[in-house]
């Protein structure tokens, strides 16, 4: 048997392997070599076989679609019921993906047209995603960008990433660079080492953002040389991708400690999927889960428009009925917001249960989380103050310049005493 097979089938079974075997496990270069890309080594670890039929419409999913999963990940699948297991439902094809549903979309977020130069995607004012890496260990069946999964297996090399650069240092609006990909921790730690340290270079850049599902999929990629590098440059902060309970094991926790002790501060962001994790019970252990490793839930994501993730959609009643179960009945900072990002790329908007009921002059009805309907009486003298953006407020405490701030813009500006609009009018 091939010696991947082996250990990933003994890892599985919990069976005691030798310190070179375990040396090898934890390596995370190993389990990127190694990672699985065909049926027949799913079979075999997994101790089952498909129907020819199923076998031949896998195989023409996996043509349009790839596969990959890292031993590691693959070895968290329940063999007794993989069928519905979540780990195997988020990286084993389904041929339910061949299906395009009518609204959806190659490229529903509009990355590729809000491109001002080579990956980086510009849409809100003061921040940018920058994708440098093109690569991932594990094929998320789910991922919203579906559209280049296997599509060119290569980091970018150090010249497309200057010009990324080059646009960051010449608009002092970006003051948080999200790093993205593919997974930036795909790349090596030299080349991360580089790009953190001119990113840092850059005086305008406050914080940098790493979004990376490595502590889900490749734990080992977590390395103490790697932390060494994420603590030499500024100030970073790191989100995950943690979908269902079953993926924080000891490995995952222990790569989340890592990066927690040296300073970082961890988010996570879910997507809500059908038959994985579109039920509150099971959303709340997650929760549970991230916060006792020192991970604040950020975002639970509404399922992109990307096509062939019809399957995997939820209706977004199930998203609020989510959150229903979460604010109030959990700790506060366990409680992620609940977004959908708007197809065409109008980004990221909240979605909640409704808690204010109503309101009069000064007086305005809520509801809480058990029901309970209230009052909140509003001062019946407080004064607006008119903002002309020259108040002793400002001057005397914020000593803005301009060119500092980006500009008002959407309903802000329309909310705005200094600003004449009275309308936002469609662009089309
Ligand atoms: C999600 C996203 C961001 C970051 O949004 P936050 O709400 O600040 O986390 C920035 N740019 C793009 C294009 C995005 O899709």
């Amino acid at each position: 048997m091939e010696p991947m097979i082996e250990v990933t089938k003994n890892r599985m079974e919990n069976e005691v392997v030798t310190a070179d075997t375990l040396k090898m496990w934890k390596d995370w270069r190993w389990q990127a070599k190694n990672t699985i890309k065909d049926v027949d080594t799913v079979e075999k670890i997994l101790g089952i076989n498909f129907s020819k039929e199923e076998r031949e419409h896998l195989e023409e999913i996996i043509k349009i679609f790839p596969m990959s999963i890292t031993p590691y990940y693959l070895s968290l699948i329940n063999t007794e019921d993989y069928k519905n297991d979540p780990i195997f439902k988020q990286a084993f094809p389904d041929k339910r993906e061949l299906h395009i549903a009518k609204y959806d979309m190659v490229d529903p977020l509009a990355e590729d047209k809000n491109s001002p130069a080579p990956g980086i995607t510009h849409r809100y004012p003061d921040r940018v995603l920058f994708h440098i890496s093109n690569v991932c260990a594990m094929y998320c069946r789910h991922c919203t960008r579906k559209r280049k999964v296997g599509d060119r297996e290569c980091i970018p090399s150090k010249e497309e990433m200057e010009m990324g650069l080059e646009y960051i240092r010449n608009n002092p609006v970006v003051r948080d660079v999200l790093l993205s990909g593919g997974d930036p921790f795909m790349l090596s730690d030299e080349l991360l080492d580089w790009i953190l340290g001119e990113l840092n270079k850059i005086e305008h850049v406050e914080v940098i953002r790493i979004g990376t599902r490595t502590p889900v999929v490749l734990p080992y990629r977590i390395t103490d040389s790697l932390v060494e590098i994420l603590k030499k440059h500024g100030v970073i902060w790191i989100n995950t991708h943690f979908n269902h309970p079953k993926e924080i094991t000891i490995a995952s926790k222990e790569a989340l400690k890592k990066l927690a002790l040296a300073g970082i501060p961890l988010g996570n962001q879910s997507v809500l999927l059908a038959d994985v994790n579109d039920c509150p019970r099971i959303m709340k252990r997650l929760v549970h889960k991230l916060v006792e490793n020192r991970v604040r839930p950020y975002y639970i994501y509404q399922c992109d428009l990307s096509e062939g993730l019809e399957h995997f959609r939820t209706s977004v009643g199930k998203g609020i009925e989510i959150m229903e179960n979460l604010r109030g009945h959990t700790s506060g900072f366990a409680v992620p917001i609940y977004v959908i990002d708007a197809p065409g790329g109008g980004g990221k908007i909240p979605v909640m249960p409704n808690y204010l009921i109503s309101w009069s002059t000064n007086k305005i009805i809520l509801r809480n989380y058990e029901g309970v309907i209230t009052t909140y009486q509003e001062p019946s003298d407080y004064r607006h103050n008119d903002c002309d953006l020259k108040c002793d407020l400002c001057n005397l405490q914020l000593k803005l310049h301009e060119g500092e701030e980006s500009k008002i813009i959407g309903i802000a500006k329309l909310i705005a005493d200094y600003e004449e609009v009275i309308t936002l009018t469609p662009g089309e």
